[in-house]
């Protein structure tokens, strides 16, 4: 069996949730295997619909009050619990904030290996191989398990979606049986950033700015086109970081954060080897750059060798025109 750990956010199930599971749902059928989902959380059994659309045929529903708001140690706690009792296959997460803070303890506390932030995964003989980025994305290894179950964690936005099933399945109801000490951290609170509404994360389209953005102000060059893209969210390289131009949350790469957008903008950015680990994935790469030797170039789909504050206004005009069709 595959069992896929779903994150829910603002009372839904997250996409990238639902990427896991359509992969797992691919692979499950290769290997005829079963695929159930695990939930957790407090009144959450709604949202076991939407799982069977996306392949699972069976939605465990891990619930307590405790499981209300995210407890690194409670979830563990209680996926590890169904985990001893059903006996997965495989286990697949998202590797999002949360999926790197949780299917790494799960990992330790069930004594396996854990393939994080994978952007492949095929079915060989029975058992699964898996291709992650190493050596922050210079070079890419193809790993397989000797220990059972096999952890997998899932870069999102890299495995396409599913198309839906009109389909139902069953619904496991687990009341999780948890002391005070088996939740010894819970978050509180999730404070959003102020006028950030979509994370650079879960964008489809990420428009970045660098060093040659030459200033703070010329930010908002990048926000009107966010404003007039939809599903886009303003990314940037350390450099600009740095100088304090734009907050940390924005920064991609590798101490910042991994993106694969369905298209990657990136506006006086070099391409610092850095800076690729957290976007070389995106599907469509474009950069504008003046310097046509910049190493951007070697990894962009398209490409503009000029000043990005001439390139930037007939773009967005031409993309308001293409948008209003
Ligand atoms: C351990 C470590 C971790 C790091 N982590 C990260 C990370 O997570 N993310 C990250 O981004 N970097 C990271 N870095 C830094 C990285 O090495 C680079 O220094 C950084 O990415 C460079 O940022 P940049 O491309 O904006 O600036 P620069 O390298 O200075 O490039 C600016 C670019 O803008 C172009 N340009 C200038 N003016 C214009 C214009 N008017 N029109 C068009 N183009 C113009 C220039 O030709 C140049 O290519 C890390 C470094 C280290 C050592």
């Amino acid at each position: 069996m595959f069992l896929v750990f779903l994150e829910i956010r603002d009372g839904k199930i997250k996409k990238s949730s639902l990427e896991a599971l359509s992969e797992a749902k691919r692979r499950a059928d290769e290997m005829s295997m079963d695929v159930a989902a695990a939930i957790a959380g407090h009144n959450i059994e709604a949202l076991a619909g939407e799982a069977f659309c996306y392949g699972a045929s069976k939605v465990f529903v891990l619930e307590n009050t405790l499981l209300s708001h995210y407890s690194p140690s409670g979830f563990a706690f209680a996926l590890k619990s169904l985990i001893d009792e059903v006996n997965p296959t495989v286990i697949l997460f998202s590797a999002t904030a949360m999926g790197k803070d949780l299917a790494p303890r799960l990992a330790a506390s069930l004594g396996v290996s854990l393939a994080t932030d994978c952007i492949k995964m095929t079915a060989n003989g029975g058992k699964l191989e898996v291709v992650r980025p190493i050596y922050a994305g210079k070079a890419f290894a193809t790993f397989s398990f000797k220990s059972s179950p096999q952890m997998v964690s899932l870069r999102p936005n890299v495995f396409p979606l599913i198309d839906p099933l009109d389909t139902q399945g069953e619904t496991v109801k687990k009341d999780v049986v948890l002391a005070e000490d088996n939740v010894r951290d819970q978050v509180v609170e999730l404070l959003k950033a102020e006028g950030v509404a979509l994370d650079v994360t879960e964008a489809e389209i990420v428009v970045s700015g660098g060093r040659g953005m030459k200033g703070p102000e010329n930010f908002d060059l990048l926000r009107d086109l966010t404003s007039i893209l939809p599903h886009s969210a303003v990314g940037a390289s350390r450099s600009a970081v740095d100088a304090g131009w734009i907050d940390h949350q924005h920064q991609v790469g590798q101490t910042g954060k991994t993106v694969s957008p369905n298209i990657y903008l990136a506006f006086g950015v070099s391409g610092a080897i850095q800076h690729l680990a957290g976007m070389s994935s995106s599907k469509v790469i474009v950069a504008v750059n003046k310097d046509p030797e910049a190493p951007i170039f070697r990894v962009a789909d398209f490409g503009v060798i000029g000043d990005l504050f001439q390139v930037i206004p007939p773009l967005k005009e031409e993309l308001k025109k293409l948008l209003a069709e």
